[in-house]
């Protein structure tokens, strides 16, 4: 089963995608991830990239289509993934198209988290993750039980991202609105598209994801 979450920054793609790689055995795929992990390398393109996430703008898409294809070609991915953070473009989009269909492979749901787009500056303002294992947290939203110490690990290290503030949200948004947007007719067309209130609770969010996943 093959799936991408689309849906602007701070919509819980991430959480949502955390939750089907743990029940379904599906695999996270996160370019934002890969390119956080490509920020620290210390190489020219990190350098590039810390530059261009710092500022919320997007990377090159040609550099995009050609890490998930090399990730998707990994063994782990056979079972089936999760993408997350791209298509981000309509070249990305049908860019995407082009290597499924050479790898002998499809799209299965494209779900559309739809949000209130001001609750999210407070959402991803506030957000945080524990830096042994990455559970997310939210200085107003959730808590650890324990201040400080991991829920999950009992990690007492913790990181924020550096676009998570108010005044790069803003240009992450637009640039949700000029350059991703435009791929939900896309998706539309093709019949592929489910769109669901990502507004309620996590786990409700969960509910509806479930809900309109094909049987596997
Ligand atoms: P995310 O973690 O998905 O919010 O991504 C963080 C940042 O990484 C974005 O604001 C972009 O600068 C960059 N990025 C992530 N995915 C893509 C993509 N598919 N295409 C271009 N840039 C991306």
């Amino acid at each position: 089963m093959n799936i991408i979450l689309l849906g602007p920054p701070g919509a819980g793609k991430g959480t949502q995608a955390k939750r089907l790689q743990d029940k379904h055995g599906l695999v996270q795929l996160s370019t934002g991830d890969m390119l956080r992990e490509l920020k620290t390398s210390g190489s020219k393109l990190g350098d590039q990239a810390k530059e261009i996430m710092d500022a919320g703008m997007l990377m090159p898409d040609d550099l995009m289509i050609e890490m998930i294809s090399q990730r998707i070609d990994e063994p782990d991915c056979k079972t089936g993934f999760i993408l997350d953070g791209f298509p981000r473009t309509t070249p990305q989009a049908e860019g995407l198209d082009k290597m499924l269909s050479n790898k002998g492979l499809k799209l299965d749901s494209v779900i559309e988290m739809k949000v209130d787009e001001q609750a999210l500056i407070k959402r991803v303002v506030g957000r945080y993750s524990c830096v042994n294992c990455g559970a997310g947290y939210h200085d107003s939203f959730q808590k650890p039980a324990r201040e400080g110490i991991c829920d999950n690990c009992g990690g007492t290290e913790f990181s924020r991202r550096a676009d998570d503030n108010a005044e790069t949200m803003q240009t992450r948004l637009a640039t949700y609105h000029e350059q991703t947007a435009p791929i939900l007719p896309y998706y539309r067309d093709k019949g592929v598209l489910k769109t669901i209130d990502g507004m309620a609770s996590i786990d409700e969010v969960t509910g509806q994801i479930e809900a309109i996943l094909p049987a596997v």
